[in-house]
């Protein structure tokens, strides 16, 4: 079959060393199809001798009204992501989303960035939580306008092993939010692990209400 990814479609940079290049192609695959559109993918190495490194071009190829051969984009690897319990997914999408957008964040090396936005994650976990367990609408309201997440927790919450870890939690992040870190010895890993205990805690809490509605017959 011809190939559809022609020489003048070739990419000219180079994702990995952004020199302006000439590219190897070693081979192209078709990915899909959809209503007259084909994605291809390319796969070049480059021939700058420095670097050599091989990379994947995705390509968009529609019959209608005109034949076209596109480079789209440059293909970004992710981590494989963690995935959560069915009902955690259900009731706590955002905070699930966020989570694992941090973590591609920290498989690339973006560590100060994904710092920032494990806590908003934590946020998102927390503030849904409480708001699952209320009734009264008033409260609710409170838990999403209060923004002191230490204030909350306190009001909140009445386990008191899972009051403890969430607010040490809450103030290990703000006290990595400033310039002056003073918790020099807790580290990213320390913090997704208080995290990991905080989402177990949560598992458990919806395990037991589900669970203890079993009557004896
Ligand atoms: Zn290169």
């Amino acid at each position: 079959m011809e190939d559809i990814i022609k020489e003048n479609n070739y990419p000219n940079t180079c994702p990995y060393c952004w020199e302006k290049i000439n590219p190897k192609k070693l081979a192209e695959t078709k990915l899909n199809e959809w209503w007259g559109k084909e994605t291809f993918e390319g796969i070049f190495t480059c021939n700058n001798k420095k670097c050599n490194r091989t990379f994947t071009t995705l390509y968009e190829h529609s019959f209608f009204p005109t034949y076209t051969i596109e480079r789209n984009s440059n293909i970004i690897y992710h981590p494989k992501l963690k995935i959560f319990n069915e009902e955690i997914e259900k009731i706590f999408e955002k905070f699930c989303k966020i989570y694992n957008q941090s973590f591609i964040a920290e498989e690339n090396q973006l560590e100060e960035i994904a710092w920032i936005w494990y806590r908003k994650a934590f946020e998102f976990l927390l503030k849904d939580y409480l708001i699952h367990n209320r009734e009264n609408e008033e409260e609710k309201a409170e838990i999403i306008s209060n923004t002191s997440l230490t204030y909350l927790i306190n009001k909140y919450i009445n386990n008191n092993k899972l009051k403890e870890i969430a607010e040490k939690c809450a103030w290990l992040w703000n006290d990595h939010w400033h310039y002056l870190v003073k918790h020099t010895e807790q580290d990213l890993e320390d913090l997704k692990n208080i995290l990991d205990i905080i989402i177990h805690f949560i598992e458990m809490d919806l395990w037991f209400k589900k669970y203890s509605k079993i009557q004896k017959k």
